[in-house]
């Protein structure tokens, strides 16, 4: 085995340790991806329970009036700071320990009341809305998650008001995407009281005003000369601690104050060691899933402010005696923001709904949350800004802020790239290894070994023959339904086909795993936006609401997602790869010499 090959074992290997641990539950994702629809997961639209919603609605009324009256984005931008009243104000309201158990001084709210909090602060300020995520989302997270009761007892209550803060650091200068490749060193002091830290991190989020921050960093592996990473919640008042820079200027989100800091032999007691030790990249990766689902709350609400923007503008600006939203290719720019907002909503809803419904494994969903919700966003963002033509450049509107402010979303908790390729390779992974089953038995046969192929060929065949039945309530949802059905057994096909021709080299494939992660995505998507549309029409039929509600952006959104879908799928056969890499290796060679 060459020294590449060695590495891409370990790689698989270490992956395989981290991500799939033990028999689970098939998710709605992995599903898919085997030609299965989990309606169970999906279907009916999940709701808040009535007695919460009325506690999420009070709390929704109190946060808006303090942000119309305390929340000023454009000053924020501008002083490149969050006013620590409004950090007071938002821990009146609840915000900053909203999903943290009571008993903690949280106020116990579900992943879905949370999302409909970040959206309402996404809606406003995406600064603010980072803050709180970093705080909340990724902060204090771990603890919530991996905390004991002690650990738990002695942090959160301070942590849940507000009056003391958190921060998540991961990110160091050689672990970026490359989460695992953690260099910050943990030493285990001669009388196993301790640990001693050493090393940088950067770019971390509230790591200047954070009390509480938990740093990852690499403990030995008892009994081995490896390492693994392991989770310490860290205070700055240690010794050792020194802040090497507490707000780097940048381009977004300037509000947030993103900081660079070392640990200079800082000795970390063990029992602020948070989870099992060597398991960290498991903390880091569980509580990304959280982040990532508010991170699509947070997107849909600045959807949703584009919208607003957008037909405000479209319908009050007159150019050749008409006003903009007259001209069809406005009109196809506010269509496609409302149909992706309401896509967004959908999604980051259902998936917040896996994690109250204790769905064990949710990663690819999450992931995938992300990279569409950051995505559109972008697109929404590019699109309103259009619409307000030469005015949009200029400081006094906020669609300059935005942009600026979006731009982090598809690079911070996951560049897409990354998530991307995650998403493809996962999901895959089921099928994979019956494809492997297989193919082992084909080139050594065995009694046992056959029986295992037979199932996994059985299984193979099956979603190939079968066309998954998506079960809708409303009659005039059937022929989506039975699209969507269609579309995911053409999937599975696709997903076959690419494992059968390309095995193993298809690790590295990245155009490939592109447009099936793309496919899924958009498989995920129209799926929840099928789930709202049905819940939205049945719930309208047992009021007796007369009216039809307007369902046209979810209607677009179907018919869209269902094109590009198959778009996705005949990219796989009909492409211009070769020449892009070609083109590309061309250029990279050039420079190189
Ligand atoms: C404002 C801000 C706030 C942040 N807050 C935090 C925080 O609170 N805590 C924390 O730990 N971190 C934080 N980060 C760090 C953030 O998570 C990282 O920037 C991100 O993970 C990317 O790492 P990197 O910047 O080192 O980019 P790199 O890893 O160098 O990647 C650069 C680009 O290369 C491409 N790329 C990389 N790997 C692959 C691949 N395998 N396949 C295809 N393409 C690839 C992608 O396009 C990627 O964008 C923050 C960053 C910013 C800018």
């Amino acid at each position: 085995m060459n020294k590449l090959d060695a590495q891409r074992q370990k790689e698989i290997q270490q992956a395989e340790e981290l991500l799939f641990t033990g028999p689970q539950a098939l998710g709605f994702a992995k599903g898919l991806f085997q030609g299965h629809f989990v309606s169970d997961w999906v279907m009916p639209y999940p709701r808040i329970p009535a007695a919460q919603q009325g506690e999420l609605d009070d709390t929704l009324t109190e946060l808006r009036k303090f942000l119309d009256e305390h929340l000023d984005p454009a000053e924020i931008d501008r002083q490149a700071d969050i006013p620590r009243s409004v950090i007071d104000g938002l821990g009146r309201v609840g915000v900053l320990g909203m999903t943290a158990p009571k008993e903690y001084g949280g106020r116990g709210f579900s992943q879905m009341a949370n999302c409909k909090v970040l959206e309402e602060i996404g809606r406003r300020c995406a600064s603010t809305s980072v803050f709180v995520n970093a705080h909340h989302s990724i902060g204090i997270r771990a603890l919530l998650l991996f905390g004991t009761h002690e650990q738990n007892q002695k942090w959160l209550p301070k942590l849940v008001t507000g009056e003391q803060l958190g921060a998540f650091a991961l990110t160091e200068k050689e672990a970026g995407s490359d989460a695992a490749n953690v260099q910050m060193q943990a030493r285990p002091s001669e009388d196993g009281s301790h640990f001693i830290l050493n090393g940088e991190k950067r770019y971390i989020t509230n790591a200047a005003i954070a009390h509480e921050l938990t740093v990852m960093a690499r403990t030995p592996v008892p009994g081995s000369d490896k390492t693994a990473v392991t989770a310490f919640l860290v205070t700055p008042d240690m010794p050792g601690f020194e802040m090497l820079e507490a707000r780097m200027p940048k381009m977004g989100i300037r509000g947030t104050a993103t900081g660079r800091f070392a640990l200079r032999d800082v000795k970390v007691p063990k029992e602020n060691i948070l989870g099992p030790q060597g398991k960290g990249l498991k903390v880091a990766l569980t509580v990304l899933d959280f982040g990532r689902t508010t991170f699509g709350a947070c997107c849909t609400g600045a959807a949703k402010t584009c919208l607003e923007l957008a037909v405000q503008h479209a319908n009050t600006r007159k150019q050749f005696n008409k006003t903009l939203g007259n001209f069809h290719l406005v009109k196809k720019k506010i269509a496609r923001i409302a149909a992706d907002a309401y896509a967004m909503e959908s999604m980051t809803t259902v998936t917040a709904a896996f994690i109250d419904r204790g769905l064990e494994d949710y990663m690819l969903e999450t992931a995938m949350l992300k990279v569409f919700t950051t995505e559109r966003l972008w697109e929404c963002i590019n699109d309103v800004f259009q619409i307000y033509g030469g005015s949009a450049y200029f400081v006094d509107l906020p669609l300059e802020r935005m942009m600026r402010d979006a731009r982090i979303n598809q690079i911070g908790e996951g560049a897409n790239e990354v998530l991307t390729s995650f998403i493809a390779l996962v999901g895959m992974r089921g099928p994979g290894m019956e494809f492997k089953e297989i193919y082992d038995t084909m080139m050594k046969p065995s009694r046992d070994r056959m029986s295992k192929a037979w199932a996994a060929g059985k299984s193979r065949l099956g979603a190939t023959i079968r066309v998954p039945d998506v079960p809708v309530q409303s009659d005039q949802l059937r022929d989506y339904a039975r699209q969507l059905g269609h579309l995911i057994r053409r999937f599975n096909f696709a997903v076959n086909r690419a494992l059968i021709t390309y095995r193993e080299p298809i690790l590295d494939m990245q155009l490939v795993q592109e447009r099936i992660a793309n496919a899924a995505m958009d498989l995920f998507a129209s799926t929840c936006v099928l789930s709202r549309l049905d819940g939205e029409i049945q719930f309208a039929r047992r009021n007796g609401d007369a009216a039809a509600p307007d369902h046209s952006a979810a209607n677009l959104f179907l018919r869209q997602s269902f094109r590009r879908i198959r778009g996705f799928l005949a990219g796989l056969t009909n492409n211009d790869d070769k020449s892009v890499l070609a083109t590309a290796d061309s250029c990279l060679a050039e420079l190189r010499s």
